[in-house]
């Protein structure tokens, strides 16, 4: 097909060199690293979600079932898409395979969700799990962190700290998780908020039992509005689903 190879020159001609998309290996002219109609994809799987934990919802309900019976310390979480295909394979390369370079595409993709809280004073990474630090070497949600921080212009503060472990998340159900990490994070000793806004960064989000646990240390150490990002949400939560 001559013609396409033509038309390949002069879009190459036109937007330079393509990159290819991290997620579906199109060539990509975004410069994102990530191409539109991924984008667009993602986009479509949160186009009605839960106000509070941004979980995909039936309109026109408004709230999800745990969010109308239960309180949230956090006051807004928002994922860029749900954890499943192209999204969820991209997510585990970068968190068990060592391909730390995808946290700058993704982050990308992150910062788009993370744009509409860009009037808060500190961009806050989940800490790693105590007992994933030494096998994994480096917290992808603090690569996640620094992208969004870069791209919406707020400050990057890693000021949470775990305590732990009574266990990995990963194999507990749903109120065993809860109960699991109630009390395990503090934010670093001698950091105060002045009625600060915080927006905490992470790259799974499956319980938001994480989330709630950052949001209450922050909000203990007098942060005014804790909002949550993440790149993607699970829609159920089965043994062996991963959070923190
Ligand atoms: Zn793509
Ligand atoms: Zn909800």
């Amino acid at each position: 097909m001559a013609w396409l190879r033509i038309l390949d020159r002069i879009s190459r001609f036109v937007y330079g060199e393509p990159t290819y998309c991290c997620l579906c290996n199109a060539p990509d002219f975004t410069g994102t690293g990530i191409c539109s109609n991924c984008t667009g994809e993602i986009a479509r799987q949160m186009a009605w979600v839960c106000e509070v934990c941004g979980i995909p919802l039936r309109p026109p309900l408004q709230l999800c079932h745990e969010c109308r019976l239960n309180m949230r310390y956090f006051d807004m979480q928002r994922s860029a898409g749900t954890y499943k295909g192209r999204l969820m394979s991209a997510i585990r390369r970068m968190k068990y395979r060592g391909e730390r370079w995808l946290s700058r595409p993704l982050g990308w993709l992150l910062s788009q969700t993370a744009r509409p809280f860009s009037h808060v004073g500190l961009v806050v990474p989940v800490p790693l799990a105590v007992s994933n630090r030494n096998v994994r070497g480096y917290n992808q949600a603090k690569d996640l962190a620094a992208e969004v921080s870069a791209n919406i212009c707020v400050p990057l503060a890693d000021i949470l700290e775990r305590e732990e472990a009574r266990g990995p998340q990963a194999r507990l159900n749903r109120p065993d998780r809860w109960r699991n990490l109630k009390g395990t994070m503090k934010v670093a000793q001698g950091v105060q908020f002045d009625r600060t806004a915080v927006l905490v960064v992470d790259d799974v989000a499956t319980t938001c039992a994480t989330l709630d646990e950052a949001a209450r240390a922050l909000k203990s150490a007098g942060a005014s509005d804790v909002f949550c990002v993440t790149l993607a949400r699970t829609l159920k939560y089965p043994r062996g689903q991963e959070e923190g």
